[in-house]
């Protein structure tokens, strides 16, 4: 294959929406907030959102990131993660004499809730989703005598029940859409009666991005996703883009990390970013595309997002009875 011309036509495809979703906007805030208002060190238990450099600032700023509340020294500040964490950690941390603040996605927060919901109606749940995320974890704790997880269609075949006339499934909320009905139309076949939840468990974000990546791949020789390797929305929507047609289509954290070769005869370049991912790195990538002549940039609008969720309660809490005291100041 000859070198491309000057002439060749260059062109980069924005997905739109990208990046940042609500639930994760108030997650990072919230350790903000609560770093300003409580001072170091504010501990976390998990990334508080899937993205490195996310992590690494605010690791500058005085959060420390650790894996178990069993890390969190007694009588310390401890925030949960966005994806949601199983009611034995709140146990576990209320025997620590932590102080919590649980900035569990609202929407992960729905599906903890159909899930008690449906266990109490002794339902079992088909929980579909990835084995190990933090979210399914999260959500299998809520009612874990209930809850099978069935991460695929080919995990269909060994999922038992205990009544074929009691059944629902629910998900994780950052799946492909696409995938996750697959799933669902085997279980249908197998059990006929299966109830769906009652509404969507896939988040809006997750469904948008999907949607506008989707838009672009067939027009695109490569797609560049920026989000990290751990970040369920973000490696779907490398594979969002390459079942829409794309030839190529990568997941890379910074700018730096994508490689020339992947521009070898490649015209059309569609860029979008995980419901984790600040827009700086976005920005990053568009630089380095445009200092390789790729400098038209198309947005592919896929949907208006307006949604705003309010912060987690117990910083709001902690925030008004501090306005109020400086006004009694
Ligand atoms: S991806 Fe969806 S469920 Fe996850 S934090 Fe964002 S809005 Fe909430």
């Amino acid at each position: 294959m000859g070198r491309m011309t000057a002439t060749t036509p260059r062109r980069v495809l924005l997905a739109a929406p990208r990046g940042y979703c609500a639930g994760v906007d108030r997650a990072v805030i919230a350790v903000e907030k609560a770093l300003e208002q409580y001072g170091s060190p504010v501990y976390v238990r998990h990334e508080i959102v899937h993205n490195k450099y996310v992590v690494q600032t605010l690791e500058k700023k005085g959060a420390i990131f650790v894996e178990e509340t069993a890390e969190v020294p007694e009588g310390s500040i401890v925030m949960f993660s966005a994806h949601g964490v199983a009611p034995t950690v709140h146990e576990e941390a209320a025997e620590r004499k932590l102080a919590t603040i649980d900035a569990t996605c609202p929407l992960v927060t729905k599906v903890h809730k159909e899930a008690v919901r449906f266990a109490q109606d002794d339902f079992d749940i088909l929980l579909i989703g990835h084995e190990g995320h933090e979210e399914v974890i999260g959500t299998s704790g809520e009612a874990p005598e209930h809850i099978t997880l069935v991460d695929g269609p080919e995990d269909v075949a060994d999922v038992e029940v205990r009544d074929p006339s009691k059944v629902v499934w629910l998900s994780q909320t950052t799946l492909s859409v696409d995938e996750t009905m697959e799933t669902v139309g085997a279980l249908k076949e197998k059990f006929p009666l299966l109830i769906s939840p009652p509404s969507d468990d896939i988040c809006y974000a997750t469904q948008n991005r999907q949607i506008a990546v989707k838009q672009m791949g067939a027009d695109a020789d490569l797609v560049i996703v920026v989000g990290s390797k751990n970040s369920s929305n973000s490696v779907r929507l490398v594979e969002v883009a390459l079942g829409a047609g794309a030839n190529d289509a990568h997941l890379v954290d910074f700018a730096d990390e994508i490689d020339e070769a992947w521009l070898e005869g490649v015209s059309t370049v569609g860029v979008t970013s995980g419901a984790s991912v600040p827009e700086v790195l976005v920005d990053g990538v568009l630089a380095w595309l445009s200092e390789r002549g790729f400098e038209d940039v198309e947005i592919v609008k896929a949907a208006e997002e307006s949604i705003t969720f309010s912060l987690p309660k117990e910083l709001r809490r902690d925030l008004r009875a501090e306005a109020a005291a400086l006004v009694e100041k």
